[in-house]
């Protein structure tokens, strides 16, 4: 990818450029970033790291780099970056929910109303200051309720914070609505106020949320893998709603936990996937286990849907997103939040393992080597889920979603036989298998 020089060339791609991109037997790639995804491309075999202006093939970027260089960078054909321009209309929590509740509109006007409840995944969400008087009119509706504010754009649980009484929100429009640089300015910081999901679904007295992986390779048509492997993240302090202030009790992100006195980083405060789903199906039996899971599942695709037509497709993005999925005492699945860069810093070495998978997994899926067929419905540890309509495991193109014969392509939870699988993909010259 070059900067800006060939701005407005972009149909002149000739012949002879392709060649070479065919011919050339390494992979010239750059990494904004010094973690697992660094580890992971310096032992890909065939791939070369580049400098900042030299010419590339494949660019694992981060969203700042995006927001400055992607609108003056020309790509050739075969050149992967892995975000969409406008990623943020569903990883920005403000931007999350109003696409949503578009979304909801639209297929209760089109489809009926059973179509749209299936939306109904996301708590009761405004976003401030500008939806203030419609938050003020629901608050009045329960006004025993608990909400939280969240900033729109921060991550790892910075800003947050829990409320019972309209007055917190006074003092916080008062003093708190501005990011320290802005406190001069004019500007406002925009939040979200949610309701507060009061009855989660705890485990040794304690609260957790999910952090799922999912992959869109295209959006038009829609193209999403999930990955098997994920984890639960518990907070370090056992539940309760008598103190809202507490982080330690009702905030799940590790940045948060890790700063607990108590923290005990030998025991860390995750559970891999497949542990959780064990300890479930032990607890409630596997059929509700599953339904659990297929509600999961609908969250991703119903959540990709409603953005659908609101991100701009290119064929060079990619994106890995890190779903945040809370499940409550009835085991229904809420969407709390979706990250364009999930954290790829490991919390232990298990942790590190997973994600070097993870990572190894998203670019056999992007294959930049050409190891693909293109009808492949597990690649590594992802599970295709959707491709421009619902994936079925079996083979015989009968099954439609809905038919009692359907049973969906996704495994989140259940054992990655990634090893197994990769040993089946083509191997390139000079390449050593899987
Ligand atoms: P951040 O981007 O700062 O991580 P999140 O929206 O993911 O913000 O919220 C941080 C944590 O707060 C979540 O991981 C979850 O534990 C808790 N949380 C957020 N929203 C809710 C909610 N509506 N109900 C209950 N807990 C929530």
């Amino acid at each position: 990818m070059s900067k800006n020089k060939t701005a407005g060339y972009r149909g002149h791609h000739s012949y002879q450029k392709r060649k070479e991109a065919e011919a050339r037997s390494f992979i010239r790639y750059r990494c904004g970033f010094t973690n697992t995804i660094q580890d992971v491309l310096r032992q890909r075999p065939g791939w070369v790291e580049v400098k900042e202006d030299e010419e590339l093939d494949f660019n694992w970027c981060d969203v700042g780099w995006l927001r400055e260089n992607f609108d003056h960078s020309y790509m050739e054909e075969h050149v992967r970056i892995c975000h969409f321009r406008n990623y943020y209309e569903l990883t920005r929590k403000n931007l999350m929910v109003k696409n949503l509740k578009r979304y909801r509109k639209t297929l209760e006007r089109e489809v009926g109303h059973v179509e749209a409840a299936k939306c109904d995944f996301f708590p009761c969400t405004f976003e401030l200051p500008s939806e203030y008087h419609l938050f003020v009119e629901e608050f009045k509706r329960n006004p025993k309720s608990t909400w939280i504010m969240k900033p729109v754009a921060r991550s790892q649980g910075k800003g947050i914070f829990l409320f019972r009484k309209l007055k917190d929100i006074m003092d916080w429009k008062k003093d708190g609505s501005r990011l320290e640089e802005q406190r001069d300015e004019a500007q406002v910081e925009s939040y979200v106020a949610q309701r507060y999901i009061e009855n989660p679904y705890l485990i040794g007295g304690r609260k957790f949320d999910l952090r799922v992986y999912v992959l869109v390779s295209s959006y038009l048509p829609l193209k999403a893998w999930l990955y098997r492997d994920g984890f639960a993240r518990f907070s370090n302090t056992r539940f309760s709603l008598s103190s809202i202030e507490d982080q330690y009790i009702h905030l799940t992100n590790v940045a948060v936990q890790k700063t607990a006195p108590d923290y005990d980083p030998e025991r860390g405060c995750k559970w891999p996937m497949q542990q959780l789903r064990r300890y479930l199906t032990a607890k409630h039996g596997a059929h509700e286990v599953e339904t659990l899971f297929r509600d999961i599942d609908n969250v991703f695709v119903h959540s990709l849907q409603s953005v659908q037509k609101v991100i701009i497709n290119d064929k060079h993005c990619f994106e890995l997103y890190g779903y945040d999925i809370l499940l409550d005492q009835d085991l229904k699945p809420w969407l709390i939040e979706v990250n364009a860069s999930p954290s790829l810093t490991p919390s232990s070495q298990q942790d590190y393992e997973m994600k070097c998978h993870l990572l190894e997994d998203t670019l056999h899926v992007v294959d930049m080597e050409g190891r693909l067929t293109g009808r492949e419905k597990q690649v590594g540890g992802f599970d295709l889920m959707w491709n421009d309509g619902p994936v079925s495991r079996e083979n015989s193109g009968l099954e439609t979603l809905g038919s009692s014969c359907f049973s969906p392509n996704t495994n989140l939870g259940c054992f990655n036989d990634r090893e197994n699988q990769l040993r089946h993909l083509k191997v390139l010259p000079g390449q050593k298998s899987a």
